[in-house]
């Protein structure tokens, strides 16, 4: 018998791709404006600036294979992301070490009430009514380092209807997974459960209910989402 006093909340999971195993998410960090495409297009300087993050809810992943358009807005935008979910954690960890702490890596996207991110901009409000709503973090399972090895290069893309709409390749990152999870790990601690969107490339948009939309990146599968 337990002392909580409602019913536990159940743990957010991420699939782990080839096994019915199950990756427990404590928190998730996204990192902004980190492929020099995406950046000049939201009108930031493309120069390696210091980078910045905010946060999605845990429990703000879906793994259903649709995206309820959101309500109070009518400008959401799909964000294609390498997803990087760490098996342990730590503070100040140097950049030559943060790999250790990689359990693996997948494809997600970073669902966008644009409209109401921008009014929060240009407000000087937080993020959260623009980032980290019901369902906004679609995703694909993880693939283990034991399996696809450390992800630093390869195609990265984001279909809508069958065309093409963002394109990169994972070397473009401004700051390298090697760099964020060292430079996260001097503000936050950083644990086991934990997972980075590492930022999107150029080409961002929005979407319509009745898209489908396939996001894939190279070696790590794709999957689609369809908006209702
Ligand atoms: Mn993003």
């Amino acid at each position: 018998m337990s002392n909580y006093v409602i019913e536990l909340p159940p743990v957010p999971t991420l699939p782990v791709a080839g096994s019915d195993a199950l990756f427990p998410v404590r928190r998730i960090y996204c990192i902004g404006r980190n492929y020099a495409a995406h950046t000049i297009e939201m009108g930031g300087d493309p120069n390696r600036e210091a980078p910045f993050f905010f946060q999605k809810n845990p429990n703000n992943i879906d793994l259903t294979g649709e995206f309820p358009y959101p309500a109070h807005s009518n400008d959401v935008h799909f964000e294609v992301e390498m997803a990087v979910a760490l098996k342990s954690g730590g503070t100040n960890i140097p950049v030559d070490q943060a790999l250790d702490h990689v359990f693996g890596y997948g494809v997600c996207l970073d669902m966008t009430r644009r409209d109401l991110q921008g009014e929060a901009k240009k407000l000087g409000r937080p993020w959260e009514i623009g980032k980290a709503f019901e369902r906004s973090g679609p995703s694909g399972p993880l693939h283990t380092v034991a399996e696809v090895g450390h992800i630093d290069h390869g195609r990265i893309e984001l279909k809508v209807n069958g065309q093409i709409r963002q394109e990169g390749d994972i070397n473009q990152m401004i700051w390298k997974v090697p760099e964020m999870i060292s430079y996260l790990s001097e503000y936050f601690e950083l644990a086991a459960g934990d997972v980075i969107m590492s930022g999107t490339p150029s080409g961002v948009g929005p979407v319509q209910r009745g898209d489908v939309m396939v996001m894939s990146a190279a070696g790590l599968g794709s999957v689609e989402v369809r908006v209702v």
